[in-house]
């Protein structure tokens, strides 16, 4: 294989994807070298198959908003590759929503989902839809209606949709209701659900947990201890609410949030109470985070991300590509020495360059944020076995069965002859040679 023509061919097929682009285009220089250890993958055209999502589904949402208006969405699911368990990954409801999008997404989720050690595909869906600034009937109608095409394609052993931004307990009960409602059967059918219908415990805190637990074991590397730490966070979501919390219990210091519209820097640290209040504002009032600066008299920076802000590690924890590389090298100048992503493809390639240049710690999300997904395996176990897992069964094995784990896999396949831990590689490898090996078992197909 030849990495860098396979990446000019797809773009030649796909030319307006370009998040499709860059994320094929990252992975397959990371694994080239050990692809090409295969002879029997090339012949297999092993690696058109695995970028080539297995089916791209692509539907219109119509619903009716208060006024009375229709509206049309556009709704899409990407099944990409199940084979090593049915369909698994988010739905994202947010604006910007495209193919291309989901399809970066639905690629970095099979490698992720391979690299949890749990046997699921990856998939991802969503819509142009935003919740922002409708009502709770409006977006209980669009669920509905999205779920009323969805539900087709989906089932308990096909493919098992969960959260992503914009999609949080809220949607998912109203998609999980429109399910059942359509197809008279309880079932596990998405994941992230509440925690009165078959809802796992540490389901909601699992991606930002599972990142700290990573950026632990990166930092045990080089002998280094959180507490004490002084950590940036971007976004206000689920990821960002968690990651803040698990940074507060090990005793570290987040100075920022951020949402869409700007960012708040608190130089005393973001305290329990003053998250409670973050996750009201954002879970329950959907309010912008510059009430945070309002309420507590700090720093609101409007329109800007938080990478100028002084620290020692920093967790990108709201979207794709936000930091670029003059953010990447204005925070390795401040001094930063660990990055860990709580969001997918946060950084840009010429951001992670830079970070690995300065080598300095660098996490992917896909091994990086993996417990959110693995979390929702464990939930699809804990539906098919009618039972649920207390939260310390569920947190040690996100913790000691899964995050470190992964940790170990990506020090496995990553490690560079000077000793620096190429994470990217790693993770990469790591993920693809699962996926790889289940392929060639079953055919081409
Ligand atoms: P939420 O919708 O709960 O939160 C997203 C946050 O990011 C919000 O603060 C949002 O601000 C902000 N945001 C969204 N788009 C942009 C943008 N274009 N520019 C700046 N800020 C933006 O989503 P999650 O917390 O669930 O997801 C965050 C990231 O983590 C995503 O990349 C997601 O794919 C990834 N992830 C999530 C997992 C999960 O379990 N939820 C699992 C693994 C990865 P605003 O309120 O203004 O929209």
């Amino acid at each position: 294989m030849n990495a860098s023509k396979v990446v000019e061919n797809l773009k030649q097929r796909f030319p307006n994807e370009p998040e499709y682009i860059q994320a094929v285009s990252q992975v397959l220089v990371t694994i080239e070298e050990e692809y090409n250890k295969h002879p029997e993958f090339d012949k297999a055209n092993l690696i058109e198959r695995l970028c080539i999502p297995d089916r791209v589904i692509e539907f219109r949402v119509s619903w009716v908003d208060d006024k009375g208006n229709v509206q049309t969405n556009m709704g899409y699911r990407i099944q990409h590759n199940n084979v090593i368990g049915p369909y698994k990954g988010g739905l994202r409801f947010h604006r910007s929503v495209n193919l291309g999008i989901l399809k970066f997404l639905a690629f970095e989720q099979t490698f992720k989902n391979s690299l949890t050690t749990l046997p699921m595909g990856g998939a991802k869906g969503g819509s142009d839809f935003s919740p922002r600034g409708k009502s709770d009937a409006e977006v209980m109608r669009f669920c509905q209606a999205f779920m009323s095409e969805l539900y087709r394609h989906i089932g308990p052993d096909v493919d098992v949709p969960a959260g992503d931004i914009g999609v949080g307990g809220r949607e998912i009960g109203y998609l999980f209701g429109q399910y059942k409602k359509l197809t008279h059967e309880w079932s596990g059918i998405l994941t992230g659900k509440g925690l009165e219908y078959g809802g796992s415990l540490i389901r909601p805190e699992a991606t930002g947990y599972g990142n700290v637990y990573f950026l632990c074991e990166m930092l045990k590397t080089r002998n280094i201890d959180i507490k004490g730490k002084t950590i940036l966070v971007s976004g206000s979501g689920n990821v960002a609410q968690y990651t803040t919390e698990k940074c507060i219990q090990l005793g570290a210091k987040v100075v920022t949030l951020s949402d869409s519209d700007g960012y708040i820097y608190d130089p005393n640290g973001i305290t329990s109470e003053k998250l409670a209040f973050v996750m009201e504002l954002k879970n329950i009032e959907r309010g912008r985070i510059k009430e945070y600066a309002d309420k507590f008299g700090v720093k609101y920076v409007s329109g800007a991300r938080p990478w100028g802000e002084k620290a020692d590690i920093a967790l990108p924890s709201a979207t794709q590509n936000e930091i670029n590389g003059d953010a990447a090298k204005t925070l390795v100048a401040n001094g930063i020495f660990a990055v860990s992503e709580g969001a997918n493809m946060p950084s840009t390639p010429e951001a992670i360059k830079i970070f690995q240049n300065a080598k300095i710690l660098y996490a992917p999300g896909k091994a990086a944020n993996a417990g959110g997904v693995s979390v929702s395996g464990l939930e699809m176990s804990q539906n098919s076995e009618r039972l649920s897992w207390s939260s310390a069964q569920v947190d040690k094995m996100l913790h000691e069965d899964i995050m470190m784990n992964i940790h170990e896999n990506c020090v496995k396949y990553g490690t560079e002859s000077d000793g620096y831990i190429n994470y990217v590689k790693g993770a990469n490898v790591a993920g693809f040679m699962k996926v790889a090996k289940a392929m060639m078992a079953q055919g081409i197909v």
